[in-house]
């Protein structure tokens, strides 16, 4: 692990920056200055990276003046925060773009939970609800339709057009509120005649999945039918096991209420599971299930998701938070980093942010998750899930 101390007067790029770092997998600190009482301790750090905007480049001298330059780690002046990732490559050695690609890339299009969050203080991990694209040698298999597909239609018709061919994608929907469905309006694929849609997932509790679907777009809701969708989506209900070309898949249940679906992938790169929306009580309290099934339920997934490489789980709360949800059907990061130690998982992505997170706020749950996993003697790597990030399998 290395660690990085970040300066800056602005709170905003303090944040975005120790987000940037911090989903490298870098510890961060920060302070706002070289002023007396708040300099920066440059003891076993590895960079130290300073906001020229809001940090006077005289501040900066007077401090390697006074000692600061017996420093023997790159001091940066970053001069504007566009240019975040690029620095951030440069710091990275070993860099993971020089690993031969595999062809499997999960990517994030959106990532909140409940419902979108847009606004200055979630612009840095996103607003849009749940989408996530696992995209096998160009094709896409989407998690979920929440406003994030929306992004990801505009992106799929760019690619399409790059390769002069149609569209086939495969949509799998865990589950059908609200925050899981309501970009499919939106989703300009689906407006293509020659392109083919195939939507998968459980039925819901009360209608098969395709009724469910075909609803939110009635002329109450919205002027054009799920008919009138010229790539006529074809909706499946699916079993627990099923293959997407030589992707192998497993459905299972989550504890959720209404019905909700997990899904583990096992490509040539290696595993990926996707649980969005899961309640882990680890009192043994009853949630909206009755304590032994939720019991059950939860050991039957820790054995579904053992030994799983990348796993994307439901991170709404912290346990403090948890107490007054029970029963909402979702979890606190504490509970999810024991269940993801117990399955032998190798990389956790924090997910299904609650609305009222900021930024900020999950910058901080990445630190404690990251410090509660090492404190249980865990080898994961943690992290929190981002619009816009990739991971190569
Ligand atoms: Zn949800
Ligand atoms: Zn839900």
């Amino acid at each position: 692990m290395k660690n990085a101390i970040i300066v800056s007067r602005d709170a905003h790029w303090r944040t975005v920056m120790e987000g940037t770092l911090l989903a490298r997998g870098w510890r961060v600190a920060s302070v706002e200055g070289f002023s007396e009482g708040d300099q920066p301790d440059a003891e076993h750090v590895h960079a130290i990276l300073v906001d020229a905007a809001s940090v006077d480049s005289n501040e900066v001298a007077n401090w390697m003046k006074s000692g600061g330059d017996h420093l023997k780690v790159p001091l940066v002046m970053v001069p504007v925060l566009s240019e975040l990732d690029a620095l951030a490559d440069t710091l990275d050695v070993p860099s993971a773009a020089s690993k031969p690609s595999s062809g499997v890339v999960l990517r994030f299009w959106g990532v909140r939970g409940s419902i979108p969050t847009p606004g200055p203080n979630t612009a840095f991990y996103g607003g849009n609800t749940s989408c996530v694209e696992l995209n096998v040698d160009n094709h896409s298999i989407i998690l979920d339709a929440g406003s994030g597909i929306r992004m990801l239609g505009m992106d799929l018709m760019a690619r399409a057009a790059r390769a002069k061919e149609p569209l086939d994608m495969h949509l799998l929907i865990s589950h059908t509120h609200w925050d899981h469905i309501q970009g499919l309006p939106f989703f300009v694929p689906a407006f293509i005649p020659n392109n083919r849609l195939h939507i998968l997932g459980y039925s819901a509790v009360r209608h098969h999945l395709a009724d469910v679907l075909a609803m939110q777009m009635e002329p109450t809701y919205f002027p054009v039918s799920m008919d009138d969708m010229p790539a006529h989506p074809d909706v499946q209900e699916v079993d627990d096991h099923f293959e997407l070309g030589e992707v192998k898949v497993i459905a299972f249940f989550t504890n959720h209420p209404g019905r909700c679906a997990g899904f583990r992938f096992e490509t040539r790169a290696g595993s990926v599971a996707y649980v969005s929306d899961n309640e882990i009580n680890s009192e043994g309290q009853a949630t909206h299930l009755p304590r032994e099934t939720a019991q059950h339920l939860h050991d039957r997934m820790v054995e579904t998701l053992h030994g799983v490489r990348i796993l994307i789980h439901d991170a709404q709360y912290t346990r403090a938070e948890y107490k007054t949800k029970v029963g909402w059907g979702h979890s606190a990061f504490e509970d999810v980093v024991e269940m993801a130690g117990e399955a032998g998982v190798e990389h956790l992505v924090l997910f299904h942010h609650d609305p009222m997170r900021t930024d900020d706020g999950i910058n901080k749950m990445v630190r404690e998750a990251r410090a509660f996993a090492a404190e249980k003697g865990f080898q994961i790597r943690i992290d929190a899930a981002r619009e816009g990030m990739e991971i190569h399998l």
